[in-house]
């Protein structure tokens, strides 16, 4: 899975990352579902491990283009784990109140404790993407904020959290099946909303921002992967995979149990 993943100080060039890349799994669709099922019984112990040791933090940061499948990824991939070990924490367009204070004020407080997975589905990177396609603050401003990031995002790795960021790289050309799809059935229509088709005509912008948001903040603590999301099986599988591999490297032990537990007897 070290394909997809951003080696620090790579410029990214997103048209050389294919979103229907399946260059990883040899085969079909139904195989992989079958693969990532595993994968997803695998998760869940390791998720009942993390919550059980209650020393690492894990956090995971879903970024993409709309209809990129942010939502899909995490019902999907974290079917079945327990919603006390994991949240999620979703970030719209920041409240006046929120946009009275920096822009990592809102982000701080959802970060994950001892023992918890928490999914951020957008984040702080809205700050370097909509924000600078859109000049919602000058580029004086929205420039400093990859240094910032990088070193925000060292003090979480410092204090003991475990960070993957993922960004979902889906085509243009999925992304208007994906956008009409929402228009044509009706249980999808709640997901449309027509600015997206004024963000859709900033595509090239948007690729621009990401590109370097990729660039700048893809480090050793932190690192970004490039998700191949056309295919939706895909994209499941391969960060499933990720997650496991990752979680499965922090060597987790169950705590100690107290003494004498065999000379007990419950009447
Ligand atoms: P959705 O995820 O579809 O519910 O949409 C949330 C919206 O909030 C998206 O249009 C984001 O671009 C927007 N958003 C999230 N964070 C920020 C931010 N820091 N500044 C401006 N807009 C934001
Ligand atoms: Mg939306």
């Amino acid at each position: 899975m070290n394909r997809y993943r951003i080696q620090p100080g790579t410029v990214v060039d997103l048209a050389a990352w294919d979103p229907a890349d399946r260059s990883a799994f040899d085969g079909d669709k139904d195989a992989a579902r079958g693969v990532t099922k595993e994968l997803n019984n695998r998760l869940e112990e390791l998720q009942e491990l993390l919550y059980a040791e209650a020393k690492h933090k894990v956090l995971i940061v879903l970024q993409a283009m709309d209809t990129g499948g942010k939502d899909g990824t995490i019902r999907h991939v974290f079917d079945g784990t327990n919603p006390q070990g994991v949240k999620v924490a979703s970030f719209k367009k920041p409240t006046e109140w929120e946009l009275a204070h920096d822009y990592l004020w809102r982000v701080h407080r959802h970060t994950p404790g001892a023992g918890e997975i928490t999914i951020f589905n957008r984040s702080h990177y809205e700050d370097v993407l909509v924000v600078r396609v859109h000049n919602l603050v000058p580029p004086d401003v929205w420039s400093k904020r990859y240094d910032h990031i990088n070193a925000f995002e060292r003090i979480l790795f410092d204090e003991g959290t475990t960070i993957l960021k993922f960004f979902l790289h889906i085509s243009k050309e999925e992304q208007r099946e994906r956008l009409q799809a929402r228009l044509d059935e009706p249980h999808k229509q709640w997901k449309f909303a027509k600015g997206d088709l004024s963000e859709r005509k900033r595509w090239d912008d948007y690729v621009g921002a990401f590109e370097a948001a990729l660039s700048k903040t893809s480090t050793e603590w932190a690192p970004w992967y490039v998700i191949p999301a056309d295919r939706k099986w895909y994209r499941n599988l391969v960060i499933s995979k990720i997650l496991v591999d990752t979680l499965a490297s922090l060597d987790m032990q169950y705590p100690e149990p107290e003494e004498d537990l065999e000379s007990i007897v419950i009447e």
